[in-house]
């Protein structure tokens, strides 16, 4: 999506401020930043508008997480995109068919337990489930083995170009600049302040960045010095077939995005079909993007133990795309202290687009330097060296 246009206005050549990346957290910062009045905001992408990892997810937006950071994110993205066609004023094709999690162990039963608690104390009024009970959900889950279930019914899924496109537009109604084709190629600063950046299109004055460059941004980060440790990790989708009538007596449109925890294994309605996937344990770090079928054990396996009536259907498309992990799976979000106004929002590992709303805000916040919506101070890029990794339990 974003197409290139022929002939295009030279690049502008001072911003307040130059964002980096055209995914959802992006677009939507540079909406939000608009919005607040912020002028002359830059967003360069070097290919196409969610081109990146946003356009390769699965859609799936939730509250439900263990941390107070993630479930307040969460929730707070979860009403933005119940919002989103007031404000900023986009249809998301948004499902709210909750997220189902599948429960086998005692350990993963009794972290869902006290995550559940959590998410009570912060508003989020996710329900505790029998397996009897997840199974009139999704009727398609074998359950014989599930010791509890949790769900959260304002959970679901969503389009991910729908929504960039929606923040885009609404950012460029407001002033600001969006330009994809245009790469960063190295940030300048001068007596620790930031200076401008250097681009596939020429030079921009500036003195404030901001990182939302995705998988990429170990190598943004080192443009200023500042260690951004996100590496990129291939994951995979396929999506099925039409579904036959039998089948879609298990597969109802009102189907939760389901998920065994155990394998990781995740399923939902996309169209007239199921979209599934799961995290292959053997993946290693790299840029690797092409399709490969080495996963097939492994999600076989899963898919006969957890729902084998997905074995009768076809598939008709597959993609891989890329998370962008950090040590703990969790986000960087902050400021850099090594080089003035350099922040950054990126390392979701997974998790980054049903973030983007509330991340948007919060950007917005650490930019003006007043108070955020959400305190976000332990998903600073420092812990790592501070030993203060973060620990979240629903994590795919
Ligand atoms: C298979 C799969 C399924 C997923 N499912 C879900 C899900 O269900 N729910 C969920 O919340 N998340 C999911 N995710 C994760 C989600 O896709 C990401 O967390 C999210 O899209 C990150 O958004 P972003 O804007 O940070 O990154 P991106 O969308 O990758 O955007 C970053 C952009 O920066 C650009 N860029 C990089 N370097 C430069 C440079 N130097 N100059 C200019 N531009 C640059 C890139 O071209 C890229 O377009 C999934 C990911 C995958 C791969």
């Amino acid at each position: 999506m974003g197409t290139v246009p022929a002939t295009r206005a030279p690049l502008p050549d001072h911003a307040s401020v130059v964002v980096i990346g055209g995914g959802v957290i992006g677009t939507s910062i540079a909406f939000h930043l608009a919005e607040a009045g912020v002028r002359d905001v830059l967003l360069l992408e070097r290919g196409d508008l969610a081109g990146g990892s946003t356009s390769k997810a699965a859609g799936g937006v939730r509250a439900q997480f263990s941390d107070v950071v993630n479930i307040e994110l969460g929730a707070r993205s979860l009403l933005a995109f119940e919002q989103f066609a007031q404000h900023p004023g986009a249809e998301i094709d948004l499902h709210q068919v909750g997220y189902l999690f599948l429960h086998t162990d005692a350990a993963s039963a009794a972290a869902a337990e006290e995550a559940v608690r959590l998410q009570h104390s912060l508003g989020v009024a996710t329900q505790l489930l029998t397996a009897a009970q997840a199974r009139e959900l999704s009727p398609a889950a074998d359950v014989s083995d599930v010791l509890l279930a949790t769900f959260h019914p304002r959970d679901g899924y969503c389009s991910p170009e729908s929504v960039v496109l929606g923040y885009a537009s609404a950012a460029r109604r407001l002033g600001a600049t969006i330009r994809t084709g245009v790469e960063v190629l190295a940030i300048e600063s001068s007596g620790g302040h930031i200076t401008g950046v250097e681009t596939s299109a020429g030079m921009v004055r500036t003195s404030a960045v901001i990182c939302a460059a995705g998988a990429w941004s170990r190598a943004v980060g080192d443009m200023v010095g500042v260690d951004l440790p996100v590496d990129p990790l291939r994951r995979q989708i396929l999506v099925t077939e039409p579904l036959s009538e039998s089948l879609l007596a298990l597969f109802p449109a009102t189907t939760p995005l389901t998920i065994d925890v155990g394998s990781s294994f995740y399923l939902h309605r996309e169209g007239p079909g199921v979209l599934f996937g799961m995290s292959y344990q053997q993946e290693t770090h790299g840029f690797r993007t092409t399709y490969s079928e080495d996963w097939y054990p492994d999600l076989i396996e899963a898919i006969e133990r957890r729902c084998p009536s997905l074995l009768d259907v076809g598939v008709a498309h597959r993609w891989a795309g890329l998370y962008e992990d950090t040590p703990d799976h969790n986000a960087l979000i902050g400021e850099a202290t090594e080089v003035g106004r350099f922040l950054y929002a990126t390392g979701f590992s997974g998790h980054g687009f049903l973030m983007g709303p509330a991340v948007g805000e919060v950007v917005r916040d650490l930019w003006l330097e007043r108070e955020s919506i959400v305190d976000v101070h332990t998903l600073d890029a420092r812990r790592f060296a501070e030993g203060n990794a973060l620990i979240e339990h629903h994590i795919v």
